[in-house]
């Protein structure tokens, strides 16, 4: 295992030899906190489904481990490599009537944005993890594995994409966030709610699923087009900020640039010079905010927005999505040559 990553290829391994019959889904493994044991010892996949027999019970389980990192290490490539298995595995023989990934919880609402954007297809894909370790009292890894297996199997999820389960709720990946350090219920969606639970009975949505056609989802961005990822950096504004970090993420050759607003998306004079600097250099300048929830809007009917060409500096917000996300979203539309106008679109859709 080189860093942590044991590359797709080579990893596919049958967890579970289970009663033939039942829907396959398959896991995988990427480290965070549901598999650590503490003392730099980590669980791996199997033995995670291992610990879980009612598991074989419901689905036929198959884990491929990925890699058994910390989520903060988790990297672009990694993301995008992820994508690529999955697509893979879909385009396949005996292919998963869903996917479940095992992640850490601190980035888990980046890696489940990306998969909802560059992934497609019917079989949804389901991000979970745990908030206590594996070795802790009233761990809560097991249920959130089980509940997450039981929703990949839900003919009521089919055709929802990426979501992330945790604490027996669910969440559309594009709204979900962390938003506490430590707490069981860490995970809330502040401007969309809860999108379904895993009670004990069943799995419910409290939403009805997008129209869909026989193939369920198209993928946003086809991800075998992003070679590289561009450069895109946030910047936070607070009381007496100053240009430094804007004209140093430039200098390092940022093509974007997300600011964490005050508000509904302000910053400091001396950050919007340099704001308006890097846009005359050809940066995008995509407004967020700092609050944790509510829009900043982009003004999408501007003709002079409309004009620029791919690769031209402007002013786009970002509408509910968290600096984080908009970020993601931003690298994705530089990677792939996107006009700013329609960079500035992909924000606003759900
Ligand atoms: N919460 C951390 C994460 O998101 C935990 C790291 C770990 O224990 O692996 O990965």
């Amino acid at each position: 295992m080189r860093s942590g990553l044991v590359t797709a290829a080579l990893a596919v391994v049958p967890a579970v030899v289970a009663a033939q019959g039942l829907p396959r889904v398959h896991i995988i493994a990427t480290g965070g906190t549901i598999s650590n044991l503490g003392n730099d010892a980590r669980r791996t996949g199997d033995e995670l489904v291992a610990a879980i027999p009612r598991l074989k019970e419901i689905a036929r389980v198959t884990v491929e481990q990925f890699s058994n990192v910390a989520s903060g290490s988790v990297t672009q490539e990694m993301w995008r490599d992820l994508a690529k298995r999955i697509i893979a595995l879909q385009a396949g023989p005996d292919a998963p009537a869903g996917y479940v990934i095992t992640h850490g919880t601190d980035t888990m609402e980046e890696t489940a944005f990306f998969l909802g954007l560059t992934v497609g297809g019917c079989a949804p894909v389901i991000t979970t993890g745990a908030m206590r370790q594996a070795s802790a009292v009233g761990a809560d890894g097991p249920a959130n594995l089980l509940n997450a297996v039981r929703v990949a199997l839900a003919p009521s999820a089919r055709g929802r994409g990426s979501m992330v389960l945790m604490n027996d709720e669910l969440f559309a990946a594009r709204d979900v966030t962390k938003s506490n350090t430590t707490r069981l219920n860490a995970f809330t969606a502040p401007d969309a709610g809860v999108l379904g639970l895993a009670d004990p009975d069943t799995v419910v949505f409290h939403r009805a699923a997008p129209e869909t056609g026989s193939t369920c989802r198209r993928a946003t961005f086809d991800v075998n087009a992003i070679t590289s990822f561009p450069r895109v950096d946030v910047i936070y504004a607070s009381i007496g900020a100053d240009s430094v970090l804007v004209d140093a993420a430039v200098a390092a050759g940022a093509k974007g640039l997300v600011v964490a607003g005050v508000g509904r998306g302000g910053t400091t004079p001396s950050q919007g010079s340099a704001l308006r600097r890097a846009r005359g250099a050809g940066v995008l300048v995509a407004t967020s905010n700092r609050t944790g929830s509510g829009r900043v809007g982009g003004d999408l009917g501007d003709t002079s927005l409309a004009k620029l060409p791919a690769g031209a500096g402007a002013s786009i917000g970002t509408a509910d999505l968290n600096p984080q996300k908009a970020r993601l979203l931003l690298m994705l539309g530089l990677a792939t040559r996107m006009r700013p106008i329609d960079i500035a679109r992909l924000f606003e859709l759900r």
